[in-house]
């Protein structure tokens, strides 16, 4: 069987890891948990980031610097993973589903304006497959609304839109490190703070409610309990695996990239009804994922059927969140046609770093017989 994925192992995890052991400093917030926030800062001019134990804390993160009280509205996109959502319910907001697009899975301003209303406290973008939202629309809407923007950046770390580092764009952008990602620390993540004004709360929610990260710079000589908050930093040992990554991540977006071409390169025209990925002109495509839009989902079960046959491994993504069951009862009852269509038709096709030309091109084979035959 032709795995859908495999984490990516540099190799140098270990050496790193054994380090910090040595050093004695294993607790978050230290060596390691620094030069991973200097590769972030120097690399792509982030002003402020900060480790965090997964992509849902960063999200958890946002969900309180961006201060939601109960009743406040929070616009995020139906068609994403569950934590872009439940990050802010948790703070008491009510979640706003909005459709997607019809070119990718992403929302635009376009689907975002109607939604606004006095409660609208924030608008979550998600960038899928690492593909960036159309950004300056949606900023000028929420500078004219007043409203926090927080990029769920989850897929999306060395993506770009307009030359601009995705997470770098918004108030706020989260990062993750799970296994399934480009770079991955197991479980892991990253807040990027790009609003000034919220950096100090950031440092204090990190680290269970306290100011211990200023008194660890000298700022403070005692610290204490300042905020609200929660053990939002992994460990030096996570820290450790994680620089380790990153020091490849160039090697590992040679690697993916080069699948990504191929299959876009050897499939142009071979899908029949299967629709490839689009990357509209300003955006980068970072290889995180590559997809098909079938038909309907009954094409989608055959597809798949057909792949699992040939020993192949295809998934599906995500199924809406307006229908789950835990919010379906609370959804407003608008109809997210988009967002429907993809839940019943996307399919990914298997991409990882170190994945054979050989296992390549079995799938494209197969993607080809497939239209030709089925
Ligand atoms: C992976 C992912 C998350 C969650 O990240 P974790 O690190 O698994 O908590 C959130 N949103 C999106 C869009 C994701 O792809």
């Amino acid at each position: 069987m032709i795995p859908f994925n495999k984490p990516f192992i540099s190799g140098k995890e270990i050496q790193y890891i054994k380090e910090a052991i040595e050093s004695g400093l294993i607790g978050g917030n230290g060596p390691f948990t620094k030069r991973c926030h200097d590769f972030f800062e120097k690399r792509y001019g982030f002003k402020k980031v900060l480790l965090t134990t997964s992509g849902t804390d960063a999200l958890e993160m946002c969900a309180m610097l961006c201060n939601i009280k109960p009743g406040d509205e929070v616009i995020v996109p139906s068609y994403t993973f569950v934590t872009s959502a439940l990050a802010f319910v948790r703070e008491g907001a009510r979640i706003v589903f909005a459709d997607s697009s019809t070119n990718t899975p992403n929302m635009e301003a376009e689907q975002i304006e109607p939604l606004i209303t006095d409660r609208t406290k924030a608008i979550v973008v998600v960038h899928y497959a690492g593909v960036a939202c159309d950004m300056d629309p949606i900023m000028s809407l929420a500078a004219k609304h007043d409203l926090m923007v927080v990029e769920d950046a989850a897929q999306c770390i060395d993506s770009y839109y307009k030359g601009r580092p995705l997470g770098s764009i918004g108030h706020l952008g989260a990062f993750s490190f799970h296994e399934t990602k480009n770079i991955t620390a197991g479980e892991g993540g990253l807040l990027a703070v790009n609003d000034e004004s919220l950096i100090r709360r950031a440092e204090f929610l990190w680290e269970k409610g306290t100011n211990r990260a200023e008194s660890f710079r000298g700022i403070v000589n005692k610290y204490s309990w300042v905020d609200t908050g929660s053990s939002f930093l992994p460990s030096e040992l996570n820290a450790a695996f994680l620089l380790a990554q990153l020091e490849s991540l160039d090697e590992v977006q040679r690697g993916r990239k080069a699948i990504w071409n191929k299959y876009h390169e050897g499939l142009s025209g071979r899908t029949c009804t299967l629709r490839m990925p689009y990357v509209p002109e300003y955006a980068t495509n970072n290889a995180h994922m590559f997809y098909l839009v079938c038909p309907s989902s009954d094409c989608r079960n055959r597809f798949t059927d057909f792949m699992s046959d040939k020993g192949i491994k295809v998934i599906f993504h995500y199924f809406p969140l307006h229908s789950s069951k835990y919010f379906k009862a609370k959804h407003d009852g608008r109809v997210l046609r988009m967002c429907d269509f993809y839940g019943d038709t996307v399919v990914r096709l298997p991409l990882y770093y170190g994945m054979s030309d050989e296992d390549v091109v079995t799938v494209m084979e197969a993607v080809r017989n497939f239209c030709v035959d089925g």
